[in-house]
């Protein structure tokens, strides 16, 4: 599935690494956050002190972890890398974070699904770089609190308002991360057909790019497919004419709406009449997880105004009527 949410092979995640910008200048897009990114930087350089703590949020392949390995370098420190769903007991964190060099940074990924207990020490770790840590058992036990070096932590998530909010109250920096503009995405393509070696015209890369859902790592992996085709079909050249006929073939559409797109709008016209619907219910009907829903499939249809959310649930707007081929009904929102 082409705007699946996370890289969907080994494979995926090597070519990911080989494509991720290593620094600040060569991340695209973003202007607002990498304006604020290198001048805390830079003072905190200057101060030979650890970065305040960043929280990225934003929908998948939007570019969190490539931040977080570009602060690290941007730093000169080195980065330890691990995600909330992992870190299952407070000790896991502990070794982590007792193993980390002065003015290190920690990614921590889906950091909103960390266990309470573990975020319990994480607190005291955040704000005085010191942690509690428990030795022995029984009635032996006794708690004894450990000084850490400095550390900056980067959490990202796809949504800010799963932290709790002792959390995110610990962030110093704070950035949303907006979905990309076609001309960002295309400077991307255009990017990563260079590092592939591959043969692109400027329109084949707009054309990848107006079909990406704003999100790099689906521009990305829309142009592996479309080279194939090229090499398969054409004469290895990405213009607009291959990368239009492939992406058809992938079932991505000229607006950049795949098979899951329609078919959570499909689901709403015909088996809710247009809605408000909830989204366990649509998640029923379609197959498909809550949270990729809400994380993956939602943001940018509502951004490209498909869809509505209402506090009584999900509404197909007259845009999805008509992207659907669909005369609406005069109660159609939007
Ligand atoms: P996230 O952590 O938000 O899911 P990633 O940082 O893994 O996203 O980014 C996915 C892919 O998209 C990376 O392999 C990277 O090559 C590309 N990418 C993301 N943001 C940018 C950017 N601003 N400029 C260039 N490439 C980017």
């Amino acid at each position: 599935r082409v705007i699946s949410p996370r890289p969907s092979s080994p494979n995926e995640e090597a070519i990911e690494r080989a494509l991720r910008p290593k620094a600040l200048d060569e991340y695209v897009g973003q202007k607002r956050i990498r304006e604020q990114l290198e001048i805390f930087i830079t003072a905190a350089r200057q101060r030979e002190e650890s970065l305040d703590h960043v929280l990225l949020f934003g929908p998948p392949g939007l570019g969190k972890t490539t931040l977080a390995h570009i602060v690290a370098r941007e730093m000169g420190v080195q980065l330890r890398q691990t995600s909330g769903p992992v870190l299952e007991r407070p000790g896991d964190l502990a070794a982590l974070l007792t193993n980390l060099e002065r003015n290190d940074v920690l990614f921590i990924d889906e950091i909103h699904r960390l266990s309470p207990v573990v975020e319990e020490i994480l607190y005291p770790a955040l704000e005085d770089f010191q942690i509690d840590i428990l030795i022995g058992d029984g009635p032996a036990a006794r708690s004894v609190k450990l000084d850490l070096q400095p550390f900056t932590l980067v959490g990202a998530t796809t949504r800010a308002g799963m932290l709790t909010n002792p959390l995110r109250d610990r962030f110093g920096i704070v950035a949303r991360l907006e979905f990309y503009t076609p001309d960002e995405l295309a400077r991307i393509v255009t990017r990563s057909a260079g590092l592939l070696n591959t043969p692109i015209t400027e329109d084949g890369a707009t054309e990848i790019a107006h079909r990406s859902r704003g999100t790099p790592r689906i521009a990305n992996r829309l142009l592996r497919r479309v080279r194939d085709y090229a090499e398969v079909k054409a004469n290895g050249v990405v213009d607009k004419q291959v990368a239009a006929a492939a992406l058809t073939m992938l079932d991505v559409d000229p607006q950049g709406l795949d098979v899951m797109d329609r078919k959570l709008l499909e689901a709403i016209v015909h088996k809710f009449d247009g809605g408000p619907v909830g989204v366990d219910s649509l998640a029923a009907a379609i197959g498909e997880e809550r949270d990729t829903i809400e994380d993956v499939i939602e943001p940018f249809l509502i951004q490209h105004g498909y869809l509505q959310r209402t506090p009584r649930g999900r509404i197909a707007t007259l845009g999805a009527y008509r992207h659907l081929g669909l005369t609406p009904p005069s109660a159609a929102g939007g």
